[in-house]
């Protein structure tokens, strides 16, 4: 290896024991490092990743309560201001359609379940309806963390889910605020930046994060990680682009397995202790490197994605042993020894088409 990029690399790791911020030319030095070295950035990145979390993987399991029919316009997403891309469109899904979703992660093996549901932002109403998803899954598991998506949050409602029994509000910076404008022009970075903020405010567990390979230059993704560990949110989604057929981003490919895991290995330096999160998009980038973002990350969904499909659970969950991890078990009385090892994908699940249509 180089011994300036050994040297970096050192620096970096003993950076994140001091939670130096690291400087913004050390994580571009990362994204530039050549296929050479890549062993030595994972390792080295491999080593913040076990100081923090050990050898656990947390599972999450996604439950998209209302998808597609989004009036905002956020250039990546299936679900934006007229996307022609082929995904489920629906509005709210039952209670009992949701609970049974959330069920199917949960005996997976998933400790997080994340209640999804497009759009601008939730009214009164729709923070009522989550409320009482929420509670019938604290209720029925104890244990398991909660975390709501549901865009742009109002003065009050951050803290309605929390007293509901939510533990987490996901709301992803995306993209740094100099590159924002290009990827959406029906709201602001300000505005995802005071939803995160109004989330810590209520003393919900921010989670926040990125999606890569969307026109991003490396300073760009450097920028948005260093606004992430500004915000330090507790965890961070990883989101590699899929470029839906139908939307702007559509054919766009600038992501190869390597770049994948520099991007991985930068935000484990900028956020040596959250929770990192792979999302969608590992399957199709990472491809046979997941075994080693894994090294990297400390997180990842089960089942599908929001509009597209992942990974069979049960590969999955082969993976992560074969890596020489452990599945992170929900704590206390109520949680399992060990996860039942069964799930279907679901993406169609609670709506009339069924599940992995
Ligand atoms: S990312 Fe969220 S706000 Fe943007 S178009 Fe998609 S669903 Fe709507």
């Amino acid at each position: 290896m180089d011994q300036d990029l050994a040297a970096l690399l050192d620096d970096l790791v003993s950076a994140t024991t001091r939670e130096e911020v690291p400087s913004a030319d050390s994580l571009l030095a990362v994204l530039a490092s050549g296929d050479d070295d890549l062993l030595d950035v994972v390792a080295a990145a491999a080593r913040v990743r076990r100081r923090w979390f050990g050898r656990r993987v947390k599972l999450a399991y996604l439950v998209n309560l209302r998808s597609g029919l989004c009036p905002e316009d956020c250039t990546y997403c299936s679900q934006r201001l007229g996307s022609a891309a082929e995904i489920l469109r629906y509005t709210w899904l039952r209670a009992p359609e949701a609970l049974g979703a959330a069920r199917a992660g949960i005996d997976a093996g998933a400790s997080r379940v994340c209640l999804v549901a497009s759009g601008r932002g939730p009214t009164e109403r729709d923070v009522t309806r989550v409320c009482g998803v929420v509670s019938r899954i604290v209720e029925e598991h104890p244990g398991v963390e909660v975390c709501a998506c549901l865009g742009l949050l109002s003065d009050g409602q951050a803290e309605r889910l929390r007293d509901a029994g939510a533990s987490a509000y996901n709301h992803n910076l995306n993209a740094s605020e100099d590159a924002y404008p290009e990827i959406c022009t029906t709201h602001e970075h300000a505005d995802r930046v005071a939803t995160v903020r109004r989330v810590q405010g209520a003393e919900l567990s921010a989670c926040s994060g990125l999606i890569a390979g969307a026109g991003e230059t490396p300073e760009q993704l450097v920028d948005v990680l260093l606004e992430l560990r500004a915000l330090d949110p507790d965890s961070v989604p990883v989101n590699f682009l899929v470029p839906f057929e139908g939307t702007p981003l559509a054919g766009r490919h600038e992501l190869t397995p390597q770049r994948c895991l520099r991007i991985l290995a930068a935000a484990r330096f900028a956020l040596p202790r959250a929770e990192l999160r792979l999302g969608a998009g590992r399957e199709l980038h990472l491809r046979a490197l997941q075994p080693l973002a894994l090294h990297v990350a400390s997180s990842l969904f089960l089942g599908d994605y929001l509009t597209a499909e992942g990974q069979d659970a049960a590969a999955d969950l082969a993976m992560i042993a074969d890596a020489g991890l452990e599945v992170e078990e929900v704590p206390g009385p109520a949680g399992r020894t060990a996860p039942s090892r069964v799930v279907p994908r679901r993406r169609g699940a609670g709506t009339d088409v069924a599940p992995n249509a």
